[in-house]
């Protein structure tokens, strides 16, 4: 019987640099711009993304300076992810900080990155530029949302 993965048998806070890292799925989600109502607080998620996500690779296209470049670009820390509302439900410190576990397409799972593409989970082709966008209330989406209530990618 093979062992239970890193992710089943460890806490977010006991993981490797390396083991962390590799929870990123790179579906590029938390790269999109969200809207706040400033009175009920409650999050919209747009298709508009930061000017530094690659969208051909939904990667950060200057990951090492990324805090400078985007002064309120968030670090994710096993200290935070649970309390962050606007990572995706999708997201894997968010799943194992609420006590769930990985998807069959999270590429630690199927051993590769297209899976986040065919479960519909990546942003690629699916977002546009911030350098390309006038109102960013145009590009409110709730693409994530329905994908995950219906089972199938709502774009697709
Ligand atoms: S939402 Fe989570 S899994 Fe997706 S890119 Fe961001 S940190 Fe990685
Ligand atoms: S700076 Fe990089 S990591 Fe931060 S939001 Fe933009 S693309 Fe994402």
């Amino acid at each position: 019987m093979s062992p239970s993965p890193f992710w089943e048998t460890k806490t977010l806070a006991e993981m490797s640099a390396l083991e962390w890292d590799s929870l990123c799925d790179h579906c590029g989600q938390c790269c999109l711009h969200k809207l706040e109502d400033v009175d009920t607080g409650a999050i919209a998620l747009t298709d508009v993304a930061c000017t530094y996500l690659d969208l051909g690779t939904c990667g950060c296209s200057d990951y090492a300076n990324r805090k400078k470049n985007v002064p309120d670009c968030v670090q994710l820390t096993p200290e935070n992810v649970g309390e962050l509302p606007w990572l995706p439900e999708t997201c894997a410190y968010r799943l194992l900080a609420r006590g769930e576990t990985l998807a069959w397409w999270h590429p630690l799972v199927s051993g590769e990155f297209e899976t986040v593409n065919q479960a519909g989970i990546c942003v690629r082709g699916k977002a546009i530029s911030e350098t390309e966008v006038d109102d960013m209330e145009d590009h409110v989406t709730r693409w994530i949302e329905a994908k995950v209530k219906s089972g199938g990618s709502a774009f697709g």
